[in-house]
C-alpha cells in the first residue's frame, strides 16, 4: 500500500516508474515480435501437414517466448544478464556483439526507447490509477502489433482478440467509456472497415486491407467506445498518408507494394484514445459548431 499513496502523492515518481517499466517491457516486446510470427508459422505448418494426412515433421527444440535464451544468431553466444538491460546495454557494447562483434541492430534499443517513452506519456497524460495502469498493456500491445504488422503483414489474433476483450472488461467499470459504447465501438468498428473491404472487392476485384485491420479498429472500438471511430479512421488515412509519403522518399517501399495499415491504426487510435476529446472538441470550434 506504501508504494501506492508514494505513487499518488507524486506524480514524477509514477511517470519515472513507467518509464523504466517500459523500457523493461520494451525489452519483452522485442521478443515477441520476433519469435510470435515465427511460432504461429510453425503452427500453421503442423497444422497443414495433419490437414493433408503427411507425417509428422521430425520433433524440433521448444521454441516460444521463453526458450531458447536470447542469443547471438552470428555465434550463438548465449545473452547474458548484464548484456540485456534495455538501451543501456546496446550502448555500453556499442552495439556490437560481445564474443564476435557482430553488428546489433539499432532497432532493438530503438523498440526500448519508443516503449519506455510511450509508457512515461501515458503516466503522465494520465497520472496515477486506473487509467493510466489500464492503457500500459494497451500500448504495449499495439507497439507490438504494428511491430509485427509491418514486418510481416500480419495481425495475431494472440495479441488483438485478448485486447479487445480487456477493452470490454476495463469500461464494464466504465473506466473509458460506458459498456454499451464499449460494445457498439467494438461491432462497429468492425463492420465499418469491413463494408469498405467488401465495398472495394466488389467495385476493383482487389483486396484493399485483410480481416486483422477488422478486428483491430474493432478492439479500439472496444476501448474509446463507438464515438472514437470517425476520428480513428480519419487519423489512420492521415497517419498513413504522411508516413507512406516518408517512407517512399526513404525507397523503403517500393510504389504498389502492399503497405500495411495496422500500424496507422494503432496510433491513430491510440492518440484518439489520449487526446480525442481534444482533437474534436477544437475541430468542431474551427468548423463554428461550438
Ligand atoms: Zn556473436
Amino acid at each position: 500500500m506504501l508504494l501506492v499513496d508514494f505513487f499518488a502523492a507524486s506524480p514524477a515518481a509514477f511517470v519515472v516508474f513507467a518509464l523504466i517499466l517500459g523500457l523493461l517491457v520494451g525489452s519483452f516486446l522485442n521478443v515477441v515480435v520476433h519469435r510470435l510470427p515465427q511460432m504461429m508459422q510453425r503452427d500453421w505448418q503442423v497444422q497443414a501437414r495433419e490437414v493433408l494426412e503427411l507425417p509428422a515433421e521430425p520433433a524440433t527444440p521448444r521454441y516460444d517466448l521463453i526458450l531458447p535464451h536470447s542469443h547471438c544468431p552470428h555465434c550463438q553466444h548465449r545473452i547474458r544478464a548484464w548484456e540485456n538491460l534495455p538501451v543501456l546495454s546496446w550502448l555500453l557494447l556499442r552495439g556490437r556483439c560481445s564474443a564476435c562483434r557482430a553488428p546489433i541492430s539499432k532497432r532493438y534499443p530503438l523498440v526500448e526507447l519508443a516503449c519506455g517513452l510511450l509508457s512515461g506519456l501515458i503516466a503522465w497524460h494520465f497520472g496515477f490509477g486506473w487509467q493510466a495502469a489500464a492503457l500500459l498493456p494497451l500500448t504495449w500491445g499495439l507497439l507490438a502489433i504494428s511491430l509485427i504488422d509491418a514486418d510481416h503483414q500480419l495481425l495475431p489474433d494472440a495479441l488483438v482478440l485478448p485486447l479487445l476483450w480487456l477493452g470490454l472488461i476495463v469500461n464494464s467499470f466504465a473506466l473509458f467509456t460506458s459498456l454499451s459504447d464499449a460494445l457498439w465501438g467494438a461491432v462497429f468498428g468492425y463492420l465499418a472497415l469491413w463494408s469498405v473491404f467488401w465495398l472495394f472487392k466488389l467495385l476493383t476485384g482487389k483486396e484493399g486491407m485483410g480481416y486483422g485491420d477488422f478486428k483491430l479498429l474493432a478492439m479500439l472500438g472496444a476501448w474509446g467506445g463507438w464515438q472514437i471511430l470517425p476520428l480513428t479512421i480519419l487519423l489512420s488515412s492521415l497517419v498513413g498518408a504522411v508516413l507512406g509519403v516518408i517512407l517512399m522518399r526513404l525507397r523503403r517501399h517500393e510504389a504498389g507494394q502492399p503497405m500495411p495499415f495496422g500500424p496507422y491504426l494503432a496510433i491513430a487510435g491510440w492518440i484518439a484514445l489520449l487526446w480525442g476529446g481534444q482533437i474534436t472538441d477544437s475541430y468542431l470550434q474551427f468548423a463554428g459548431f461550438k
